[in-house]
């Protein structure tokens, strides 16, 4: 279980890095961020809600159905919409308004 951060995509802007809740997010020396240790990555998902650059993707794994899959969030105001791409290039989307986050 981990996240797989694009570095073609990252701008170094550090927001990720503040909300990992086991530090496990630096700075590389390019300014661009790293993650130290993937096996200790419990897929809380905070940075992907975040990184406003699309730079982070999640891993979901044999262990979670995902078969390879890799997940990201697009943000549009208060609606995220969690994007499943498949392995075949296919994407599954579930759209959530965070306005209604308890109704789910
Ligand atoms: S939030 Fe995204 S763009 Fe900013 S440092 Fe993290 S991965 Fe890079
Ligand atoms: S998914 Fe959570 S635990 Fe894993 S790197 Fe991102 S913020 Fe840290």
């Amino acid at each position: 279980m981990s996240i797989r951060i694009d570095h073609q995509k990252c701008t170094g802007c550090g927001k990720c890095r503040e909300v990992c809740p086991g530090n496990l997010l630096q700075a590389a020396d390019s300014g661009q961020t790293e993650i130290t240790n993937p096996k200790d990555c419990w897929g809380c998902t905070s940075c992907l809600k975040e990184c406003k650059c699309k730079a982070i993707q999640y891993y979901l794994g044999a262990d979670m159905g995902g078969r390879g899959s890799l997940l990201c969030i697009r943000q549009e105001g208060n609606v995220l919409h969690w994007v499943v791409v498949l392995p075949d290039g296919q994407e599954k989307i579930i759209t959530v308004d965070k306005n209604q986050a308890n109704a789910y």
